[in-house]
């Protein structure tokens, strides 16, 4: 046998490999807005907008500044105000719980099903009240939520839909896109995202004409035409340089997205081919669902995981942790009076997920390496506090 592979490193995240790649597609169109100096809005985000709209297959596109105001832009939109409600998950990025409390409003959080990590649609009747206005169901990494029974629940108490889409650009649920399963969507181009920009960037997508001219007018100051404001709004535009970028881009995400998706089927394998699949949880894709892995996130028992990533640290393997603390425990949202309990789907998983290396240019033999790693790890150091757990969990 010879030496095993060995890369120098597996970061979490390789933005460069990607970069070259595309490098002299992307130099023309960012040196030619730099020649017509027009930096805020115009014609690259009105182009943008529309090819979004298509890609989705949504009616109107509504770009902004980021993934988080594409998620406060429809909330304003339906003048969701203090005393009303949203339900929403809080194993989630923080963004899909501030977007709400930034309103006024309450968030109220609903338990997640323990294998694909979104809100579980059995247990949202329960959080709805009078004063529930809206359902935020976030298609966490790459996969979307369970739309069918929450589209019959929202329709039934008359609540809007409002799909945290922000890691699940090109994800469909029974042939139908993430952007066309609920009243609106948002995404986020933030550069880890599978449509990243190269800085800040979001969008919001909708059937809805009225709803998509309000937020329109709502990211620039209300103001409609220029210097007359009919409310208070933000200032969220996107950039022409971001949009000159994601153009570029987007011609490439249904290869990347099929790239990403065949890292996910060869880290399946290899879990398999190690005998690692029954200690190590591996995401599951719904019958139905296109999941378009943003992040390929495993399970491994609490009790080791911080010792596991800084092992891979050790080997050169970059790791995250999505995300440690659920949304119900954040400081910030105390007063809402959760404590730890509440939501033991969500908490089980900030323990346990592990979130491993993927992106569409990551190759065979760095996947041998990361999981001959955790091969390595799991049976040398860990093997029997880990078999024990898993037989009494
Ligand atoms: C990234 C993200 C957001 C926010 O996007 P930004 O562009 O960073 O503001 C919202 N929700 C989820 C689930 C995200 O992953």
């Amino acid at each position: 046998m010879s030496v095993p592979y060995e890369p120098v490193n597996v970061p979490a995240l390789n933005l460069r490999a990607q970069y070259q790649t595309i490098r002299d597609e992307i130099e023309p169109v960012v040196r030619q807005v730099l020649e017509t100096q027009g930096f805020v809005m115009g014609p690259e985000v009105s182009s943008l907008e529309a090819e979004i709209s298509e890609y989705v297959g949504a009616a109107h596109s509504v770009g902004c500044a980021s993934g988080t105001d594409a998620l406060l832009l429809p909330l304003m939109a339906i003048d969701l105000a203090p005393g009303e409600e949203v339900v929403t998950t809080p194993y989630t990025f923080f963004a899909t719980g501030g977007s709400i409390w930034r309103t006024g409003a309450r968030p109220v959080f609903v338990d997640i099903e323990p294998d694909t990590y979104n809100i579980d649609p059995a247990k949202i009747e329960a959080a709805i009240t009078p004063r529930t206005r809206a359902i935020i169901p976030v298609h966490l990494y790459g996969q979307t939520a369970d739309m069918a029974p929450i589209r019959e629940i929202a329709d039934r108490h008359g609540l809007m839909v409002l799909e945290d889409a922000a890691q699940a650009i090109g994800a469909a649920y029974h042939g139908a896109r993430a952007g066309t399963l609920g009243t609106a969507a948002a995404f986020s181009f933030y550069p880890s995202k599978n449509l990243g920009g190269f800085g800040d960037g979001g969008m919001v997508s909708t059937d809805d004409p009225v709803l998509a001219h309000r937020m329109a007018r709502l990211r620039v100051h209300g103001m409609e035409p220029k210097y007359h404001h009919h409310e208070v709004g933000l200032n969220s535009r996107l950039d022409a340089l971001q949009a000159a970028v994601l153009r570029v881009k987007l011609r490439h995400l249904d290869d990347w997205t099929t790239a990403r998706r065949e890292v996910a089927d060869r880290y399946r394998s290899l879990f398999a081919s190690h005998g690692l699949d029954e200690l190590v949880k591996l995401p599951v894709e719904r019958p139905g669902n296109f999941h378009v892995y943003n992040q390929f996130v495993v399970r491994v028992p609490g009790s080791i995981r911080d010792e596991f990533r800084e092992f891979l640290v050790g080997r050169r393997i970059g790791t995250e942790i999505y995300y440690p603390i659920p949304l119900h425990l954040q400081v910030c949202f105390a007063s809402l009076g959760y404590k730890l309990g509440d939501f033991p789907n969500s908490e089980a998983a900030a323990r346990e997920t592990i979130a491993l290396p993927i992106y569409p240019e990551l190759s065979e033999e760095e996947q041998r390496y990361v999981v001959g790693s955790m091969r390595k790890f799991l049976h040398e150091h860990a093997y029997a506090s880990l078999s024990t757990d898993h037989r009494a969990a």
